[in-house]
């Protein structure tokens, strides 16, 4: 069976959506979004923390938000400082339908249980998408598949070989949780390699760990699992009181240093199909959704133009590139400090974010530090010296 739009968009989750509501909302072009999961909200993998540019800069529904903070904790192992960054928490799968319902409602043909299997290549340009029983023929094609990145891996788009990998759970319960701030904590006895969190919300509160799998390979004392880390600093935490779990949410990252090849003839990559994510935090709704939004502005002129080649559709990419490319370089390099710190570095880090000015804490929650702001949170050790040659590596 075969079918054509305009616009091919393959997968449901903030990127993706994003792209279509935006073709939707300022285009009358037939677009089409496959989802491989039955329904929009089974795409339940992440804590949807957040922040302003999310909610006001899309428009975000007050509903779907379960909760919001001025603040942000820091800890270290023993420091702790408290930062007025303001923050949102949403209920994920409950902003994945509302972003669906938006872009539906502008007339994007929204189509579940429908996995995208591999591109359609004709002479070179890509000129749809194969499906596990269907082929869906568009003038362009988006890969908004995740960090598995069907169409993009199969194009060799990005080197995932070269990527770091790192993972994380949490879980969503009911109790109490005595702060009303979203708290980060660094510290290789809860979340080694990696960080902890906890995310405050109405009558519900996220708890979480993940790590990057090499730091965790060298911090962690011993082979216990995810789980067994998250269960652990669930229990032994004494600032909250938990009556139910109620979900889990659960899910893999690879990030590259994002200067990646995000347009192909006929088709362009938005979100972690192309490693969007910021490599510091693993923060991935707020620029996925930024991708998408590049991406459209791009795609909407190259459609009326009948001219979908990689030679306009790059403007995305040096747009994405001018943009975020070598902020996300630089931040992975502080994501590979930061993961590797002793126990007296992640303090001395924490105690350092406590002496910025609001004007710096901004630029830390926009990820515009300057170098003066790194020099300034980076504890260094000389013994840091031998770390060089595994930093250097993402300087190409
Ligand atoms: C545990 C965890 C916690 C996180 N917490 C946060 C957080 O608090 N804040 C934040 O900003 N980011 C967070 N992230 C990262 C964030 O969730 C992702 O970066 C973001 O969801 C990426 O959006 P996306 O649309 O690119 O991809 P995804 O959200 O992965 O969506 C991709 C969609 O494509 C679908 N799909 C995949 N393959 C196919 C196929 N073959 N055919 C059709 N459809 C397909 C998937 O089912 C999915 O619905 C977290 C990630 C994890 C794992």
């Amino acid at each position: 069976m075969m079918t054509a739009y305009d616009v091919v968009v393959a997968g449901g989750g903030p990127a993706g959506l994003q792209f279509a509501r935006e073709l939707g909302a300022r285009t009358d072009y037939a677009v089409c979004l496959l989802e491989a999961n039955p329904s929009l909200t089974d795409n339940d993998k992440s804590t949807g923390g957040t922040f302003e540019q999310v909610i006001d800069g899309f428009d975000v529904d007050e509903s779907v938000v379960m909760g919001d903070s001025e603040h942000v904790v820091f800890e270290g192992p023993t420091a702790r400082e408290r930062l007025a960054i303001q923050n949102y928490v949403l209920d994920f799968p409950a902003f994945l339908d509302w972003l669906g319902e938006e872009a539906a409602s502008n007339g994007v043909e929204i189509r579940t249980g429908e996995r995208v299997t591999g591109p359609i290549v004709e002479n070179g340009a890509v000129v749809g998408v194969e499906t596990t029983d269907e082929r869906v023929r568009g003038r362009l094609t988006v890969d908004a598949t995740g960090e598995t990145g069907v169409l993009t891996t199969e194009l060799g788009m990005w080197n995932r070989e070269r990527g770091q990998r790192g993972i994380g759970k949490e879980f969503e319960v009911s109790g109490t949780f005595d702060s009303d701030a979203m708290v980060f904590r660094f510290d290789h006895e809860v979340a080694p390699g990696g960080y902890a969190w906890v995310f405050p919300g109405d009558n519900r509160f996220k708890v979480g760990v993940c790590w990057v799998n090499d730091f965790h390979d060298r911090h962690a004392p011993d082979d216990r699992s995810i789980d067994a880390y998250l269960r652990s600093w669930l229990n032994r935490d004494d600032r909250w009181r938990v009556d139910e779990i109620h979900a889990t949410h659960a899910g893999a990252v690879v990030s590259d240093n994002s200067i990646n090849q995000r347009a192909a003839d006929g088709l362009v990559a938005v979100g972690d199909a192309v490693s969007s994510i910021n490599p510091l935090f693993g923060e991935g709704i707020r620029p996925g959704m930024e991708s998408a939004r590049m991406a459209a502005d791009v795609a909407i002129e190259a459609l009326g133009a009948g001219d979908c080649s990689r030679d306009r559709l790059a403007a995305y990419e040096r747009r994405w590139n001018a943009e975020k490319g070598d902020e996300w370089r630089l931040q992975r390099i502080v994501g590979e400090l930061l993961y590797d710190f002793d126990a007296g570095q992640q303090d001395a880090f924490v105690r350092s974010s406590g002496t910025f000015s609001q004007a710096g804490l901004d630029r830390l929650q926009r990820y515009e530090l300057t170098l003066a702001d790194l020099l300034r949170l980076y504890p260094a050790r000389a013994s840091d010296l031998s770390k060089l040659p595994r930093v250097a590596r993402h300087l190409s």
